[in-house]
């Protein structure tokens, strides 16, 4: 029985006749293009079969009819966290948004993407706490990996979830939130595409606001010893950038929220980095278009707070990315643990940023109870290379605890990772109390959380 036939007689594809009278074909008709890959192009999805529901009622009857079923976002992540052997689904079709003025809050369909979601609160007169380096990607999927940006009194972007609403494995429509869950809902919240299918999220909303960019270049990593602190709070969201050579910090940029009497002229030099003299890109010769204003020129929150603008390929385009998440108040020590590595490093990097996260409550973020300092690594797509380094930067970071990134590539084992979540066991007895045979589980979450 091949696929196809496997498929119709297991009821997920059915006739066109049928479907119009169930639901609209898209929703459940697979798409066959071909195979399809990740945005970076690493990772090959193990399975062609697509659903792109339109609705709630049709991602219910997606999820009734699959065995086995992964929600895909907008295929940012670098490893197979989303990936199925068996079936997708994508939300991209849900993409409503509805401000609450009462309650300051947007309610967005799984689908939206933070490039459409930011603009439209702006122009209503609000903003979010904080974005990624890119805004390309969907809250759903940021929030499902406890995504971040920069800054001392940040938490990452799954902290201003007040609400998340989900189809679990039978189907059942179910709607989680902060006001009357408690402790659960912060179990629900970071779920790594394994608690049901989320169709919509509620985000917690500040009054919009305008900010500045500052981009300086050359930081002594000895400013770092007693000065990580002050470093990371001199603006709203702090960004390092190292290539590790030389004991320092290539560039650092600075956003902050303009405020009223803050004189417009930049100060020459910030612990003894000079500031910058043209726009640059994070990596050394690559042309700055794609990178948001800097120079101090203000704009809106979400024109300043990425580090790429929203109509170009952000970061490199072809590259890996790595991340661990160590103790702030460590963060010094773990720099310079790493550091020990810069000559294996550098050949195979494009760039590594150093930020800040505040701490939040949520079981599986990466930032659970952890004020943190995030070490990344954008590697050139050189993955038999990565491979081998990835363990040497784990084993230097292991005094400090490290956490990986949900969504990026590492190779600390199960047995490790267990034991940096203490809420793992209420996070698996929450799985099975929505998806009791494993529906949404993949081989990622299998070998990582199961392993
Ligand atoms: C160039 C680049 C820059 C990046 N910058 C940052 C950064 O600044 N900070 C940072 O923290 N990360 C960053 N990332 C990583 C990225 O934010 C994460 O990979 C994020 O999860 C991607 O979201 P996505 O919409 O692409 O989701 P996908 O990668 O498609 O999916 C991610 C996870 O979310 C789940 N998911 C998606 N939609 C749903 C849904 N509706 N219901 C249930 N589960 C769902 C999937 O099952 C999967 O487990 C970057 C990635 C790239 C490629």
């Amino acid at each position: 029985m091949n696929k196809r036939e496997f498929l119709r007689a297991s009821g997920i594809l059915v006739s066109g006749a049928t479907l119009s009278r169930l639901v609209s074909a898209e929703a459940l008709t697979e798409q066959t293009a071909g195979p399809r890959k990740n945005w970076a192009g690493n990772l090959t999805y193990s399975t062609d079969h697509l659903f792109t529901p339109t609705s709630v009622e049709e991602v219910q009857q997606t999820v009734k009819r699959c065995d086995k079923l992964r929600a895909l976002g907008a295929r940012h992540s670098f490893n197979a966290i989303a990936d199925s052997t068996a079936n997708q689904v994508s939300l991209e079709h849900l993409d409503e948004m509805t401000i609450d003025d009462k309650a300051h809050t947007v309610t967005v369909g799984a689908g939206v993407r933070y490039g459409k979601l930011a603009p439209y609160l702006d122009s209503h007169g609000y903003a979010l706490n904080n974005l990624a380096s890119l805004p390309h990607v969907t809250v759903a999927g940021a929030v499902s990996t406890a995504t971040h940006g920069s800054g001392i009194h940040n938490g990452n972007l799954s902290s201003i979830v007040s609400a998340v609403e989900f189809v679990n494995a039978d189907g059942s429509l179910v709607t989680l939130s902060r006001a009357k869950d408690g402790d659960t809902f912060n179990g629900a919240v970071v779920a790594l595409g394994a608690l049901g299918i989320v169709t919509r999220i509620t985000l917690d909303l500040l009054p919009t606001f305008q900010m500045r960019q500052a981009v300086y270049e050359n930081l002594s990593f000895d400013q770092l010893e007693h000065n990580l602190d002050a470093i990371f709070g001199s603006g709203y969201s702090v960004s390092l950038f190292t290539d590790w050579q030389n004991h320092r910090a290539t560039q650092v940029w600075i956003k902050k929220r303009i405020e009223p009497g803050m004189s417009s002229t930049l100060p020459p030099e910030f612990y003894g980095a000079k500031l910058a003299t043209k726009k640059l890109h994070p990596i050394a010769g690559h042309d700055a278009t794609p990178c948001t204003e800097q120079q101090g020129i203000p704009g809106p929150w979400y024109e300043r707070m990425p580090h790429f603008r929203m109509n170009f390929t952000p970061s490199s385009g072809a590259e890996l990315q790595t991340e661990y998440f160590v103790p702030r108040e460590r963060g010094y020590e773990a720099i310079l643990a790493v550091e020990k590595l810069h000559d294996r490093i550098t050949p195979h990097l494009f760039v590594t940023e150093f930020r800040t996260i505040a701490a939040d409550n949520l079981w599986m973020s990466t930032a659970y109870k952890r004020d943190s300092l995030a070490i990344h690594f954008t590697w050139k797509p050189e993955w038999p290379a990565v491979k081998e380094i990835l363990p040497q930067i784990e084993k230097q970071l292991a005094p400090f605890d490290p956490r990986p990134h949900w969504a990026k590539l590492f190779t600390i084992p199960a047995a490790q990772l267990e034991a940096k979540y203490e809420r793992l066991s209420d996070f698996k007895s929450l799985l099975k109390q929505h998806d009791p045979t494993g529906k949404f589980r993949n081989a990622f979450l299998d070998s990582n959380l199961y392993g």
